[in-house]
C-alpha cells in the first residue's frame, strides 16, 4: 500500500519544538508566494509568522531566486580557509556600512545560535587572549532567548526549554531588563564583580523566544553606558530584531550605546536560506592578532560563508533597501498599532492583557485561569482556529503574536487581525 506523505511524516520525522505523543499531522505545504502557503489540497494560509520570524520578503520571491540560481551554477559552495570569493566579501563590506555601530570585521557561520556562540567565544577568548582569562563572568538577562546550542542555552533563560539540561549549562549572571527603576540596583550588580565580567549578552528591545517582551531604549542605554564603564564587551544579539523588525533597520538604530559584537540570522538572507553572522570591532579582532599562534580564533563550520547563502543575503538587501519596501514597513507599523486599539475592548473584558507593540510586531497575552506559560493549551486551539480561517499563527503559550512578512498586503493583515477578533470573540462566547 501506497504512504501518503503525512504517513510517511509520522513514521521517517522528528519535528523541532513539537511535542511527539499524539501529534496532530503537519500539513504538507507544496507551495510558497509571497505571503501564501498552498497545501496539498489547495488550502491557503497567510504566513502571518514570517515562517518562525526569517522570510521577510514572503516566499518564492523572484528576484533572489534568480540571483541565487546564477550563483549556484558559477560556485555553490568552497572552503573559507585560505580561499574567498565575491559574495562573501561584498556582503560584509555592505553589512559594516549599515550596521549600527563602530565594526570592522564578519564573522560568518550558520545560523543565528552559531552566531551568539561564536559572539560569547570571541569575548572570553578576547580577555584570555589579553592575559585577564580571570575576567569570565557573563551577564545575560531573565527571560532571554540565545538559541538552542549548549552555550547559547547557557546564556538563554533556564526555563522550559533548557530544564532537562541545567546542570550542563554554564555558570551565567541573570539580570532584570532595565525598566527606569531599577537602573542603581542593576549598576550594584554590575559593580559587585568589578573586573570579573567578560562580556553580557542582549536582545535590543525585544525579548521574542522568550515571550515578545518589549523594553525601553532609553533605559537599555543606560545599563549600556555602566556595562561600558566597566569595560564589559557588549553582545547585541539581532538575530531577530535585524532587517527592520522593530521599524528601524537595527534595534541598535535606537540606542546611542553600541554594541561591540552583533549577532545577525534570521532575516539576513531574507529567510531563504541558513546563515549567521558575528561582527566585532577593531578593538576586539586586534586581540586575535598576535605572533603566537595559540592566539588564533579556532572556530569554524564546513558552511562557513557559503556563496549561496551570501548571494541570497545581498539580494535580501537590495529588495530592503527600495523605497517601496521601507514604506510598506512604516504601514505595516502603523497598522499593527491600530489593531491594538481595536482590541482594547478584549482587555477591558479581562480577555486579553499586555497590549504592545514595536515596529512590525505586535504582542498580547490572552488571560486564562492558568499561570501564563509555554505549554499552555491555548496555543494549539489558537494555531487550529486560524488554519481553519486560512491564516497561520504560531502562540508562545498563550502570547499571541503578528510578525509578518513585510510583502503582506493591506488587505491581508486585515484579514490576519479580524480572524484573531474572532478568536477572542469566540473565548467570550465559551465562557
Ligand atoms: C531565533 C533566535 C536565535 C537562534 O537562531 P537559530 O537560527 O534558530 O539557531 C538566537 N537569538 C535570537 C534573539 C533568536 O530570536
Amino acid at each position: 500500500m501506497k504512504m501518503s506523505l503525512i504517513e510517511k511524516d509520522f513514521e521517517f520525522i522528528w519535528h523541532p519544538y513539537t511535542h511527539q505523543k499524539n501529534r496532530s499531522p503537519s500539513i504538507p505545504i507544496v507551495k510558497g508566494e509571497k505571503t501564501i502557503l498552498y497545501d496539498e489540497n489547495g488550502n491557503q494560509y497567510i504566513d502571518a509568522i514570517s515562517s518562525w520570524w526569517v522570510t521577510i520578503h514572503g516566499h518564492g520571491n523572484k528576484y533572489i531566486a534568480k540571483k541565487l540560481y546564477k550563483q549556484a551554477k558559477k560556485l555553490e559552495q568552497v572552503i573559507f580557509a585560505g580561499f574567498t570569493h565575491e559574495p562573501a566579501v561584498k556582503l560584509a563590506e555592505k553589512l559594516l556600512k549599515i550596521l549600527p555601530g563602530n565594526f570592522s570585521k564578519i564573522f560568518y557561520s550558520d545560523n543565528g545560535s552559531t552566531a551568539t556562540e561564536v559572539a560569547i567565544k570571541m569575548s572570553l577568548q578576547y580577555w584570555m587572549n589579553k592575559g585577564e582569562g580571570n575576567r569570565n563572568k557573563i551577564l545575560a538577562f531573565n527571560h532571554s532567548y540565545h538559541g538552542d546550542t549548549f552555550g547559547a542555552m547557557s546564556v538563554s533563560e533556564r526555563g522550559t526549554f533548557t530544564l532537562a539540561f541545567r546542570d550542563k549549562l554554564f555558570e551565567v549572571i541573570f539580570i532584570e531588563t532595565p525598566d527606569g527603576k531599577n537602573i542603581p540596583q542593576l549598576q550594584q550588580q554590575i559593580e559587585k564583580y568589578k573586573n570579573e565580567i567578560a562580556c553580557f549578552i542582549y536582545e535590543p528591545l525585544l525579548q521574542g523566544a522568550g515571550g515578545m517582551r518589549m523594553y525601553d531604549p532609553n533605559n537599555l542605554d543606560s545599563l549600556l553606558t555602566i556595562m561600558k564603564k566597566e569595560n564589559v564587551i557588549c553582545i547585541a544579539d539581532e538575530v531577530l530584531t535585524g532587517f527592520y523588525r522593530t521599524g528601524s533597520f537595527f534595534a541598535g538604530d535606537y540606542l546611542t550605546q553600541k554594541a561591540d559584537i552583533i549577532c545577525l540570522s534570521k532575516a539576513l538572507t531574507g529567510g531563504t536560506m541558513a546563515m549567521g553572522v558575528t561582527a566585532c570591532t577593531q578593538d576586539v579582532y586586534d586581540a586575535f592578532v598576535s605572533d603566537d599562534k595559540m592566539k588564533t580564533f579556532f572556530h569554524g563550520h564546513s558552511f562557513t560563508a557559503n556563496p549561496l547563502a551570501c548571494t541570497a543575503a545581498l539580494a535580501s538587501l537590495t529588495l530592503l533597501q527600495k523605497k517601496k519596501c521601507i514604506e510598506r514597513i512604516e504601514e505595516i507599523v502603523i497598522q499593527q498599532k491600530n489593531f491594538l486599539n481595536t482590541i482594547q475592548l478584549f482587555k477591558e473584558k479581562n480577555i486579553v492583557k499586555n497590549l504592545r507593540h514595536v515596529g512590525t510586531i505586535c504582542a498580547f497575552e490572552v488571560q486564562t485561569n492558568e499561570n501564563d506559560n509555554y505549554l499552555h493549551n491555548i496555543g494549539s486551539f489558537f494555531t487550529d482556529y486560524c488554519l481553519q480561517n486560512g491564516v497561520y499563527l504560531r502562540a508562545l503559550g498563550n502570547t499571541i503574536y503578528i510578525m509578518p512578512p513585510y510583502c503582506i498586503t493591506k488587505k491581508e493583515l486585515k484579514k490576519v487581525h479580524s480572524v484573531i477578533t474572532g478568536f477572542l470573540e469566540s473565548i467570550i462566547k465559551k465562557d
